[in-house]
């Protein structure tokens, strides 16, 4: 194998160690509100994880789970509750939500200053506008993070995102312009996706498409950065054909153990911030 692996898991190891440093010196503690609906196992695993990381860290986790019927109205009167809650610095709602449930407005309804996923319309635009005090989604800041430990020079480099979704694609997008990449987005209907990759210098595979980036769609030393996360025969696979793509990149993400481990570690960064007011 030529290239280089980018260990997710050390990186977001040693963002944990810097955000527990910085905790330990706080008077009181920051807090997370994670707020569970109804019965999906993976998002009752994910709330669990973070409610973890969070202890871990020290970081106050305040949680709840309202109950699987719970009403557009009092799910909003909860989250309005934890807006003016003092003790508690950031609101994780988890999703999707329930299908009787109106996701957007629940979302618009957590105050901007605790939209510690960046999810906010408001956050997302300040962001989309290259304007300072927005929360950036978890996902693409891990892969900003690990782009910087993998030592990519972002300034005037030629980076490609295959997604758009405005959970990673979109902010990752926004994020790399920020960091004065020239950046060229993909989706579904670009064509030749194969032409456009071999240009990039930094590939980021955001698609959810198993094995969709091989080998020949890399150019050679490009840092390859995994998003996707596919069950295949039970296994958990990335969107970037590992074995052919790490013959020609110059450094790659697993999965697992890349951009998982980051996006975690970029709650608790987040919910820090949160509480330092400093966003
Ligand atoms: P999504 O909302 O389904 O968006 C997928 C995007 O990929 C869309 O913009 C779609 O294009 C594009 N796409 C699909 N097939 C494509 C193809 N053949 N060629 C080019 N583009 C294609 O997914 P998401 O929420 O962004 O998540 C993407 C992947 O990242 C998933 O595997 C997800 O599980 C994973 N993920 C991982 C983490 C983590 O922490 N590791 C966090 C979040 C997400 P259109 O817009 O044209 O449909």
């Amino acid at each position: 194998m030529a290239a280089r692996l980018i260990d997710g898991k050390a990186v977001a190891a040693r963002v944990r160690e810097r955000v527990r440093a910085e905790v330990a010196e706080m008077d009181t503690p920051p807090g997370l509100a994670t707020i569970l609906v109804g019965e999906d196992p993976a998002s009752a695993v994910y709330v669990r994880m973070k409610r973890e990381d969070s202890a871990e860290v020290g970081i106050e986790s305040f949680h709840h789970e309202p109950g699987g019927n719970v009403s557009q109205a009092d799910l909003a009167a909860l989250i309005a509750s934890l807006n003016v809650d003092e003790r508690v610095h950031g609101i994780l709602l988890q999703l999707p939500l329930p299908g009787h449930l109106d996701q957007d407005p629940l979302i618009a309804a957590i105050d901007p200053a605790k939209d510690v996923d960046g999810l906010t319309p408001l956050s997302a635009g300040l962001l989309a506008q290259g304007r300072p005090g927005a929360f950036a989604p978890c996902t693409p800041s891990g892969v900003i993070e690990l782009l910087r430990e993998a030592g990519a020079e972002l300034e005037g480099a030629r980076a490609v995102v295959i997604g758009r979704s405005i959970l990673v694609g979109k902010p990752l997008a926004a994020l790399l312009l920020a960091a004065n990449a020239t950046v060229t987005h993909c989706h579904s209907r670009t064509r030749d996706l194969g032409a456009v990759c071999r240009e990039a210098e930094i590939l980021i595979a955001a698609a959810g498409r198993p094995g969709l980036v091989t080998g020949e769609m890399v150019r050679e030393g490009a840092i390859v950065i995994d998003v996707g996360t596919n069950k295949v025969d039970g296994k958990l696979v990335g969107d970037v054909d590992f074995e052919s793509v790490s013959e020609r990149a110059g450094a790659i993400t697993p999965v697992p153990g890349g951009v998982g481990p980051m996006t975690r570690a970029m709650l608790l960064v987040n919910t820090l911030v949160a509480a330092r007011g400093r966003v």
